[in-house]
């Protein structure tokens, strides 16, 4: 199984690893849903994919944080017309917006950082599991940080909803690995050189840090045969030994 033919849906596909992760995956003759809020910087990822005609692949411009049952349902017919089906979901995007001490954080950038990093992602994976729960190999990865692991001040609303996800991803896994083909990650692809990173640390050197590309034979796994029988759901970038 190799994700050649497959059609998967990746969110935050505009930027840093959700960008990195497409651009491969596309040379590798993934089908893909491109989804992020920002239509210009998606298109530019749009016209860097590699090597197909122009319909093979699709661009959602859809801003997280107003999703609702509605617009997932829009998201599922859109895939429905395109591909008629759907083999798995990357739920890259997520926002962190600033670094700050939880009784300085406005309570709507609290909910709006909740509706884009956890909310969303709930609505969607409800929705489109219709589809994939059709596929004989389906996957569904949510991305995760080591602040779902270990409390660390100032990362605010952020830190709380990558433990919220993890503990999402969990119940997703408990209720439907037992009785369908599918496997649920979660997956902390470490420090990594985005803008996301630069705002939590802004006099970081990014050449100490690994590049984006270190991640695509992470992904690549997710979807192979190889991670079909493995009983771990949780993990990180060290876990893959690159
Ligand atoms: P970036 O900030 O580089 O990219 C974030 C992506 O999410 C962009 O494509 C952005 O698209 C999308 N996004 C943000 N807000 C919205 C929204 N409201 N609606 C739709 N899309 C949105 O982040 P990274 O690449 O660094 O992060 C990717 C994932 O990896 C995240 O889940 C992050 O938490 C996780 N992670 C990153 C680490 C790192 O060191 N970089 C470490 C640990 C985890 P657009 O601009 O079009 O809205």
């Amino acid at each position: 199984m190799s994700v050649k033919d497959k059609i998967i849906l990746i969110t935050g596909a505009s930027d840093g690893i959700g960008k990195t992760v497409a651009l491969d995956l596309a040379k590798k003759g993934a089908k893909l849903i491109l989804l992020g809020s920002n239509g210009t910087k998606l298109n530019a990822v749009y016209g860097q994919l590699s090597g197909v005609e122009k319909d093979y692949h699709l661009s959602l411009e859809c801003d997280l944080s107003l999703l609702n049952d509605q617009s997932a349902i829009e998201i599922e017919a859109a895939i429905l017309e395109h591909y008629g089906r759907l083999d798995g979901i990357i739920h890259n995007a997520a926002t962190l917006k600033k670094m700050t001490p939880l009784i300085d954080l406005e309570t709507n950038l609290w909910e709006k950082i909740l509706k884009v990093n956890l909310t969303s992602q709930f609505i969607i994976t409800k929705t489109l599991l219709n589809l994939i729960l059709k596929e004989e190999n389906g996957r569904v990865i949510f991305t995760s940080s080591n602040v779902a692991i270990q409390p660390k001040a100032f990362w605010g609303a952020y830190a709380v909803s990558k433990y919220a996800v993890k503990g999402m991803a969990e119940l997703f896994r408990q209720e439907l690995e037992n009785i369908h083909q599918i496997k649920i990650f979660n997956f902390d692809p470490g420090p990594s050189p985005t803008s996301m990173r630069e705002i939590a640390y802004p006099n970081e050197d990014k050449e100490t840090l690994k590049s984006l590309e270190k991640l695509i034979p992470c992904y690549e796994w997710f979807f192979s045969e190889a991670s079909n029988n493995t009983n771990q759901h949780y993990f990180k970038f060290s876990d893959f030994k690159i």
